[in-house]
């Protein structure tokens, strides 16, 4: 719990949301400002800033909350696909610093482009940005 935090105060019941999910260790509610109707918030109920913070011991939970909320919501909003996201940082739009997962319903042609895409230069920049990536995996 800390104290400055808006996700910790909704999950304490301390300021109302719409909730659709609390088993174990995760809560859900529904975003107040949605991408499309029916954006969900699947929010570990402990404070942790962002997916780093979180223990790979919550995987299992984590899971099959995103898999029941996802699915619950495509069904209860007629939706023929899901996006799940999630923001990590201010540079990457992390407005809430208590880690959180987006489930936004997506219907065809609703219209949403969620990447601009780029290409890299050549093959090379692109096997070099690899090394480095594997090479800091260790
Ligand atoms: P972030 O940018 O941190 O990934 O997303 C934070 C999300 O929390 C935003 O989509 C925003 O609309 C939502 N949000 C912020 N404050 C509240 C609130 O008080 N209640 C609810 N239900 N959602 C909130
Ligand atoms: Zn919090």
């Amino acid at each position: 719990m800390s104290d400055d935090c808006i996700f910790c105060k909704i999950i304490e019941g301390k300021i109302p949301c719409a909730k659709v999910y609390d088993a174990g260790g995760i809560f859900a509610f529904l975003d107040i400002a949605p991408v499309n109707k029916g954006h969900a918030l699947v929010v570990p109920r402990a404070h942790h800033a962002t997916l780093f913070d979180l223990s790979p011991d919550m995987g299992r939970e984590l899971l099959t909350a995103l898999k029941t909320v996802g699915q619950a919501v495509m069904q209860a909003t007629g939706a023929a696909g899901l996006n799940v996201g999630m923001n990590n940082y201010e540079a990457a739009g992390q407005l809430v610093h208590h880690a959180h997962f987006h489930l936004v319903p997506r219907h065809a042609g609703d219209g949403l482009s969620l990447w601009t895409q780029h290409a890299y230069e050549s093959t090379e920049e692109m096997q070099k940005l690899a090394k480095a990536i594997k090479a800091a995996i260790g």
